[in-house]
Parts: C-alpha cells; sequence; structure tokens
C-alpha cells in the first residue's frame, strides 16, 4: 500500500465515523480512532501519525517493541489491545500507555506489584466477552463489575473504561447486543464510582452500530491498512 492509499483509506474512515456521529446525533469529537497497527510496518503507521492520528494499539508485545524506536519520536499513545500474558509485563509497561485487555485479577495484581517495583502508573481498560464466544477473551459480562472493583483498589493501575471485540456476524442486530451489553456495563460501573468513561467498541466491520451504541473509540485495521495475512484468531489467541 503506498502513502496515498493509506491517507485515502484514512479519509474514509473519518469520513464514516463523522456520518455515524450525524446518525447517531453524537459529536464527531466524541469518538476516537485508534489505529490497529498489527503486521503494520512502523513506516506506515508514521505516514497516518504525522497525518495527526494519536493513537495505535498492538497485540503483541515483540511488535510493539519492534516498532518502539522508530515512532517515539512522533508524540502519540500506545495501547495495548492484544491477550497479555503475565510474563510479558515488564515489557508491556515500558512501551505502552495504556493496557486495554485486563480481564483477570491475578494479571491485574502482577500489574500493580511490578508498576509498584518501578514507581509507575498506567491506564486500563477491562476487556469484557460480550459475545460469551470461547474463542474471545475477556472477563464474562457477569463478572465484570466485581473484577473493576478489585482493579479499583490497585492504586498504580487507572481504570479508564471497558473494551469488547464484538460477535462477527452479518445481523447487526446480534453485534448490536454485544455493544450495547457493554454500554449497559458502563453504566452500571459508573453508578458504583468507577470512571470507565470510555468505551473502546467497534472495528472495521461494525463502526456504525458501535458508535450508534455509544462507542468512544473505534479501533480500525483492515479498513486503513488492507487484509492481515493471518485469520484474526492468530493475533488474539497468544502475546507472541
Ligand atoms: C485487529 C484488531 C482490531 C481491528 O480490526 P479490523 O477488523 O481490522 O478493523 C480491533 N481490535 C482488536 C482487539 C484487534 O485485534
Amino acid at each position: 500500500m503506498n502513502n496515498s492509499d493509506l491517507i485515502d483509506n484514512l479519509t474514509h474512515i473519518k469520513n464514516r465515523i463523522a456520518k455515524a456521529c450525524e446518525t447517531a446525533e453524537r459529536k464527531t469529537n466524541e469518538v476516537k480512532l485508534l489505529l490497529a497497527t498489527k503486521t503494520v510496518s512502523a513506516e506506515n503507521i508514521k505516514i497516518l501519525l504525522e497525518a495527526g492520528e494519536t493513537i495505535i494499539g498492538e497485540n503483541k508485545i515483540q511488535e510493539l517493541k519492534d516498532k518502539f524506536s522508530a515512532l517515539e519520536t512522533i508524540p502519540h499513545q500506545s495501547h495495548f489491545i492484544g491477550h497479555l500474558q503475565s510474563n510479558k509485563i515488564k515489557e508491556v509497561i515500558k512501551y505502552a500507555n495504556c493496557i486495554q485487555s485486563i480481564d483477570r485479577i491475578s494479571l491485574a495484581e502482577k500489574l500493580q506489584q511490578r508498576l509498584v517495583f518501578e514507581n509507575k502508573t498506567i491506564d486500563v481498560f477491562i476487556q469484557i466477552n460480550t459475545s460469551y464466544e470461547a474463542s474471545k477473551f475477556g472477563i464474562a459480562p457477569e463478572k465484570a463489575v466485581e473484577l473493576a472493583l478489585q482493579v479499583q483498589q490497585l492504586d498504580k493501575l487507572h481504570i479508564k473504561g471497558l473494551m469488547t471485540i464484538g460477535l462477527f456476524s452479518a445481523e447487526t442486530e446480534k453485534v448490536r447486543k454485544c455493544f450495547r451489553l457493554l454500554k449497559n456495563i458502563q453504566q452500571e460501573m459508573l453508578s458504583k464510582n468507577i470512571p470507565v468513561q470510555e468505551l473502546s467498541m467497534g472495528m472495521s466491520g461494525d463502526l456504525e452500530t458501535a458508535i450508534q451504541e455509544g462507542s468512544t473509540m473505534i479501533r480500525v485495521g483492515t479498513a486503513i491498512f488492507g487484509k492481515r495475512p493471518y485469520p484474526d484468531s492468530y493475533y488474539w489467541n497468544e502475546s507472541k
């Protein structure tokens, strides 16, 4: 993909976001765009950061690490959006500003321990498995509030929001159900004073539905960077 294709694709996505916001009677600036950059070269990521984008998300520690120095000089936020193994904690806090995939208390506690040791803090999102698919990570919706309350006790972790991957389905109403569930869990958490302002939901195929249901952060890969070499399950299933 050449530079102008990337910029064209970005423009197209921004138009989709703007249109979806209009339809949902929301302000465009309520919805952030995270570039899902797994398998994308640092060079191509740079083009979009230089065009004014500010948030990238990686799924694997190795990629985060490999691209870090090439992107370091351009101000941006780097989110970790893949499954996180606890043996990668040391590295993730070196390279990412935010971890969107907190899905178990054991992980959060180990993260806290390491952050105490390094005298650092990090932003986190709780990942919730709103589609109930065994292939997807995330805490079960019924257990999410309890997890968030526990995470809130860990002073080095700053809870900012919730993340989910919606059902992959052509049936919009089934996808909508996932997003609506995330929104409902958010409302319940807000009522318990857990500050989960951000709703990270919606990808290339379902961003319009996610925006209608209240998304504040869309994560887009394919629609900007093109198809990836492997099916998504490959990138989700373990953190290399
Ligand atoms: C790859 C990925 C995305 C982007 O998906 P596309 O369908 O390519 O837009 C979003 N979220 C997560 C967690 C991902 O791994």
